[in-house]
């Protein structure tokens, strides 16, 4: 499973930060990641659940915003949101878009309890 991969670096990551601040615990941990890198918040939660015992973040809320595909076509210009499987241009029905977000996935920020 891709999430418990994607997790272990995750709380890598946060438990380090949160050490550097001189927490005690981590109470929340938000996400972003796009809907094109097909990441499955339950399964992240579930990893969190898994992965976490015993750490700092053990029982914190795990937050995951997923931002939505958005491409420009690079024969018209027009810019568009479309879910994982459709990015032709609704303009001029061109298939050569630029994915311009959705395939995000990063740490945005975290509560701690000092
Ligand atoms: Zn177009």
């Amino acid at each position: 499973m891709h999430e418990l991969g994607l997790m272990t670096g995750i709380l890598k990551q946060v438990e380090q930060a949160a050490r550097e601040a001189g927490a005690v615990r981590i109470t929340c941990i938000r996400l972003v990641a796009g809907e094109m890198t097909e990441v499955l918040p339950e399964a992240l939660e579930f990893a969190l659940e898994a992965l976490g015992a015993g750490t700092l973040a053990e029982g914190a809320t795990l937050v995951v915003e997923q931002p939505r595909p958005r491409s420009r076509c690079t024969q018209c210009g027009y810019e568009f949101e479309h879910d994982r499987f459709h990015w032709m241009c609704p303009v001029c029905q061109a298939l050569a878009t630029e994915l311009l977000a959705g395939r995000e996935l990063y740490i945005k920020d975290m509560e701690i309890e000092r």
